[in-house]
């Protein structure tokens, strides 16, 4: 029996930025902080069907939100 890193990060199906959730991504969520980013910066979060909403509102209420869009994992989207 072999232990080691069960993980290996080039092979992880994208997975929801929710703390603590580990389903698929169907959604990416594309923010900005005018406090910290220039304008065109996005940072990408990516969200389950059940945290498209919690995430969305979240960065909402904080005036971050710029974009949701539905996410296909062959784009490859590299969350930032
Ligand atoms: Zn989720």
């Amino acid at each position: 029996m072999v232990e080691g890193p069960a993980e290996n990060s080039a092979q992880i199906a994208p997975q929801c930025s929710a703390k603590g959730c580990r389903a698929g991504a169907e959604w990416q969520l594309l923010w900005n902080n005018p406090k910290i980013h220039t304008p065109e910066r996005r940072k990408t979060w990516l969200a389950c069907g059940d945290h498209r909403t919690t995430l969305g509102s979240f960065l909402d209420a904080r005036g971050f939100l710029r974009e949701v869009t539905p996410f296909a994992s062959s784009d490859g989207a590299i969350v930032s």
